[in-house]
This record gives structure tokens, C-alpha cells and sequence, in this order.
């Protein structure tokens, strides 16, 4: 349960931040993660008034307010479309269709949490987070940054010319992965995104040609990340199934 002393709707982003200076203030998305943490909070800051629930479209990118939930990424058109339906594929998975409802993708993004699906898609897109004060920050080096008190605004994907795919494995359907995999292959190179390893996600990029031997790709690619083991799996089944998974996304995409 969420607990707080005030609960603010802010009327500005400058609001937002002002007040999200104090240690025991807290931005709310969707309320999905921060509601399992036993802490009274100052003030909470919604910032659902502040029309960041909206996807912008045009011929260079895409623009994904902060407050956009888990089911209108999944079933946006434009979306589904550039990525052949990975975006989809890396959402479904997720708890439930009530669950991704109500959690917002920037809770997801800002949270760099090492299981996320989220986290992964976006990855091997040429993707962005548009932070108030921070400005636009490359996703993968934002997944880096130590955690500080600004405010996640937009997530923004441009529209290069790649095929994507994406693929993730779990010991049971809704529980958290034990391994996600996204792929982009496209302009001369390969990008390959392993997260749940269990830490957060992290990526390999190479030249198209290492592609000529998918399988030998799929072994040094899998290998060249860090893994350890958890209640969920060991770190040998972690490196196991990630050369599956890049191997059969790999050939999905190009067999498409
Ligand atoms: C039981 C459970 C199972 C899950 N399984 C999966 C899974 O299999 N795969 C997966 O990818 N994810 C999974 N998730 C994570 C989920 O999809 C969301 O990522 C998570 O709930 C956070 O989103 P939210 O909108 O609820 O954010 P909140 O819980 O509201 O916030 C999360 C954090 O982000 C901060 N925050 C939120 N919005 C902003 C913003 N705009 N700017 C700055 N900071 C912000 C908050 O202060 C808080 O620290 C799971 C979550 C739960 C609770």
C-alpha cells in the first residue's frame, strides 16, 4: 500500500521537480512497484494531469510520454508496425492485461529494474529518455545512471530502417523472466540487448557480417555477457538460454 502524508496532482513539470528535491517526496506512475515498498513518503507527485499519456507519431520517431501505460504501447498500430510486433511480444508477458493498464513505461524506464522487459525492447532501438533537467540521454547510457531526482517526460524512438524481435523465457507464464532477449539488425551492424541475467540489461553491437555463422554469433554473444544465479536460475542455464533465445530471434528476424 502506498502511504504518504499529502498527495500532490501536479500542475507543471517545474512543480514536479521542485517538490521532488526533498528525500521523502516520490514521483507515482502506475503505482505498480512503488506500492511493495514499506515506507511513509512526505508527498507523492502524480503527474497524470500533465498530458504525458499521449504517443506521438511522425516520419522521423516516435514520442512516448512518461505516462503512457504497459497496454496502450502493446497495442499502438504505428508501433507494432516499425517493430514487425516485438514491442508487443516483450509486453505480453507481463503480469496481465489489468496489471499493464495501469503501470505507466515511465515507472518501467526510470526503474532500471534487472528483470525488465521494458528495459530491453528499448534497448536495441535507437531510443532515448527525454529527462526535465537532464535533457535527452541515449536509453543505454541511461540505463547506467545512478538513480537522482529528475523527472523521466518522454521516452523517444527513432525511426531507423531495422528489423526487430524479441524473445524472453520464463519458469512460469507472468512470472519475472529468466532471461530477455531483443535483437535490431539493420544499417550494416547487429545490435543484441541480454537482460534478467539477473542484472539489468546491457548490449552487444556488431558488424552485419558476423551474422555469416548465426549460431557461432549466438555462442560468443551470449558468452561475452555476465550472469549469476537466483531462486529463479542458475547462471549456466542463464548463458544456456540466452544463446537459444539470440539464435532463434536472430533467425526469426531474418527469415521474416
Ligand atoms: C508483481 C510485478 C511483476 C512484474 N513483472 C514484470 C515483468 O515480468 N517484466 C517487466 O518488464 N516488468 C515487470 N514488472 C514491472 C512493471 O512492469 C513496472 O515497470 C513497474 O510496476 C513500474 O511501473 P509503474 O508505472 O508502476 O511505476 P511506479 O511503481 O509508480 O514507480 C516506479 C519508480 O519509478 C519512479 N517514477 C515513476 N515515474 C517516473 C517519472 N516519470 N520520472 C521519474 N521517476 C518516475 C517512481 O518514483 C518509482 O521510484 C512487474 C512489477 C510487479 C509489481
Amino acid at each position: 500500500m502506498l502511504r504518504c502524508n499529502d498527495y500532490i496532482f501536479a500542475e507543471s513539470l517545474e512543480e514536479a521537480y521542485k517538490l521532488n528535491q526533498k528525500k521523502n517526496n516520490v514521483i507515482v506512475g502506475g503505482n505498480g512497484w512503488l506500492k511493495l515498498r514499506k515506507r511513509q513518503w512526505g508527498t507523492v507527485i502524480d503527474l497524470s494531469g500533465l498530458g504525458l499519456d499521449k504517443i506521438d507519431e511522425n516520419d522521423e520517431e516516435f514520442r512516448i510520454g512518461a505516462m503512457v501505460c504497459l497496454s496502450d504501447l502493446e497495442n499502438h498500430k504505428g508501433l507494432d508496425k516499425y517493430t514487425c510486433g516485438a514491442v508487443k511480444d516483450s509486453l505480453k508477458h507481463i503480469v496481465g492485461t489489468q496489471f499493464r493498464n495501469t503501470v505507466t513505461v515511465g515507472g518501467s524506464i526510470y526503474g532500471r529494474f534487472g528483470f525488465s522487459d521494458v528495459l530491453s525492447i528499448f534497448m536495441a532501438m535507437d531510443s532515448y529518455v527525454e529527462l526535465y533537467k537532464g535533457g535527452i540521454v541515449v536509453m543505454s547510457e541511461f540505463a547506467k545512471m545512478p538513480y537522482d531526482r529528475d523527472i523521466l517526460v518522454n521516452i523517444i524512438i527513432k525511426k531507423k530502417p531495422l528489423k526487430i524481435g524479441y524473445s524472453s523465457f520464463r519458469n512460469q507464464s507472468t512470472d519475472f523472466p529468466v532471461v530477455t532477449c531483443a535483437v535490431a539488425i539493420g544499417e550494416g551492424r547487429i545490435a543484441t540487448v541480454v537482460g534478467a541475467r539477473p542484472s539489468k540489461a546491457d548490449i552487444r553491437t556488431d558488424s552485419a557480417e558476423a551474422l555469416e555463422d548465426i549460431n557461432d554469433y549466438a555462442i560468443k554473444t551470449a558468452k561475452s555477457f555476465d550472469y549469476q544465479s537466483n531462486m529463479r536460475a542458475s547462471a549456466e542455464y542463464r548463458e544456456h538460454i540466452a544463446k537459444v533465445l539470440i539464435k532463434r530471434t536472430v533467425e526469426r528476424i531474418i527469415n521474416n
